[in-house]
C-alpha cells in the first residue's frame, strides 16, 4: 500500500494518496480510517480531507453511530465534480469517452476514422466531438482535469508525436498531443493504445485484483499491454508492448518485416477473413485487403457466426489462430512472468466464444511454458472502449494518484 509523509513539501503526494483510499472505498471512509490507512497523523488527515471538501472533491456523507463515542461521518468521492475525456484513436474507429472523477463512463461516441490522409482535419473534428460531448451532458468546461487519449504506436512520447503507425496514412510525425492540446484548451495526454488499455484493467474495478498481468488488444491489429507489480510498463520511449514480430509458425506466411510466420501477420482479422475466404466458408465480390475497413469488419463477423456451428474448416482455422496466439503468449509469460492475459478491443468479443477456451487450454499445457502457477486467460470487463476508458483513466491517474510530480487539479 502507498503512504504517505507528514511533510509539508509533499502535501499535494498526500493530497493524492487520501484521495486515492477515498475513491477506492465506495462505501466511505471516516477520518480515523483516512488517517490510519495513509500513515499520516490525524491532524494532517484532516486538513487535507477538509481542503479536499472544499475543494468539491469529496463529500460527508452519512454519520455512523457504532459506539458510545462520537459519530463517524464517512468520507466519499464526488464523482461529478470533475471529469475527463478520453479518445482512442484507432484506424477505423475513434471512440470518445466522458468519464467522471470515480472512472465511470458518463456518455460515450464512436465516429469513422476518415481514410483520407489528413491529420489536421481528424484533429479539428476530434476537438469539436469533444466539446459537442461536454455541452450535451452540461458539463461546465472549468470541471474537465484533462483530454487523454490513445493512439496507435510508435509514438515520441516526449514530444507527444505519432510516428507513422501502420494503416493510419499521413499520420508520420504528427503532434497529436500539442495540436489537441491547441485545438481543445485543455491538458492533453498521449498514450500507446495498448498501454492506455491496460491501464483502464488496473482503474477500472472489473473483477478481482491483478497485479501481473498482459493485456492482449486484438484490434486491426494486435499487440499487448503489461501491468508488473500493479504499474504498467511503458519502456525507454513508452512503446513498450510490440509483440507482433514474435515469430509462431517457421513455414508461415511471409510478414512485412521479411521473415515467416510473425503472430501479428497471422491472426488479425483481415487474415482470417482471408483464410474464410479461400476456404469458401464465406464469399466477396472481390480480394480482401487489410485496408479494406469495412468489408475486413463484416465478413470477420459473419465467420465469427459460422464459427459457433463447428463445423471442421472453421474449426480448424479457430484452432489454428488460437496456437499461434498461444505460442506468443508463452513466449511473453516465460519473459515477464504475467499470471493473467486479459483480452480485449474491438474485434475480440465477436470471436472470443470460439477462441478462449481454446487459448486458455493451449497456454496451459504448452511444454515450453515455465511457471508453475496457472495462467488465467480472460476477458477484459471492460468492452470495446477500453482504450478510450484507459485514455481517460490516465488523466485521472495523473491527477488524483499519488504522484509526486505536479497535480493537474491544483494548477
Ligand atoms: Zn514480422
Amino acid at each position: 500500500m502507498r503512504r504517505g509523509h507528514n511533510l509539508g513539501a509533499v502535501g499535494e503526494f498526500n493530497q493524492a494518496v487520501i484521495l486515492d483510499l477515498i475513491r477506492r472505498a465506495p462505501d466511505g471512509l471516516s477520518r480515523v480510517e483516512v488517517a490510519q490507512a495513509s500513515g499520516l497523523s490525524a491532524q494532517t488527515a484532516s486538513n487535507i480531507t477538509r481542503r479536499l471538501i472544499d475543494g468539491g472533491l469529496v463529500r460527508e456523507g452519512e454519520r455512523l453511530i457504532t459506539g458510545p463515542g462520537k459519530p463517524r461521518t464517512l468520507l466519499r468521492l464526488n464523482a461529478s465534480s470533475r471529469y475527463t475525456v478520453g479518445v482512442h484513436l484507432d484506424p477505423t474507429v475513434i471512440t470518445y469517452a466522458l468519464l467522471d472523477l470515480a472512472g465511470s463512463v458518463v456518455a460515450d461516441h464512436r465516429a469513422r476514422t476518415p481514410t483520407a490522409p489528413d491529420p489536421a482535419g481528424v484533429i479539428a473534428d476530434m476537438a469539436h466531438e469533444i466539446s459537442a460531448i461536454l455541452e450535451r451532458q452540461s458539463i461546465p468546461r472549468e470541471q474537465v482535469l484533462g483530454v487523454g487519449i490513445a493512439a496507435p504506436g510508435p509514438l515520441d512520447a516526449s514530444r507527444g508525436n505519432v510516428l507513422d503507425p501502420p494503416m493510419l496514412d499521413g499520420w508520420d510525425v504528427v503532434p497529436l498531443r500539442d495540436a489537441l492540446s491547441q485545438a481543445t484548451g485543455f491538458p492533453v495526454v498521449l498514450e500507446k493504445d495498448v498501454t492506455a488499455a491496460a491501464i483502464a484493467e488496473l482503474w477500472v474495478d472489473s473483477g478481482p485484483r491483478r497485479d501481473n498481468f498482459a493485456f492482449f488488444y486484438y484490434g486491426t491489429g494486435i499487440g499487448i499491454g503489461l501491468v508488473i507489480n500493479h504499474e504498467v510498463l511503458r519502456g525507454a520511449s513508452d512503446n513498450a508492448g510490440d509483440m507482433g514480430h514474435i515469430m509462431v509458425q517457421a513455414d508461415g506466411p511471409v510478414c512485412s518485416c521479411g521473415r515467416r510466420g510473425c503472430v501479428g501477420d497471422l491472426v488479425v482479422p483481415h487474415r482470417i477473413v482471408q483464410r474464410a475466404l479461400a476456404a469458401g466458408l464465406i464469399a466477396a465480390d472481390s480480394p480482401v485487403d487489410r485496408a479494406d475497413f469495412d468489408d475486413v469488419d463484416r465478413l470477420f463477423t459473419e465467420f465469427t457466426v459460422l464459427a459457433m456451428r463447428h463445423d471442421a474448416v472453421s474449426r480448424e482455422i479457430v484452432m489454428g489462430v488460437a496456437t499461434q496466439i498461444s505460442r506468443a503468449i508463452v513466449s511473453i509469460v516465460n519473459l515477464l512472468d504475467v499470471d493473467t492475459i486479459v483480452f480485449g478491443g474491438p474485434f475480440w468479443r465477436r470471436i472470443e466464444p470460439a477462441l478462449l477456451g481454446a487459448i486458455r487450454h493451449l497456454v496451459n499445457t504448452d511444454p515450453a511454458l515455465i511457471p508453475k502457477h496457472p495462467i488465467h486467460i480472460e476477458n477484459s470487463g471492460i468492452g470495446e472502449d477500453v482504450a478510450a476508458i484507459g485514455a481517460g483513466c490516465l488523466v485521472l491517474d495523473q491527477s488524483l494518484a499519488p504522484h509526486t510530480s505536479a497535480l493537474l487539479i491544483s494548477r
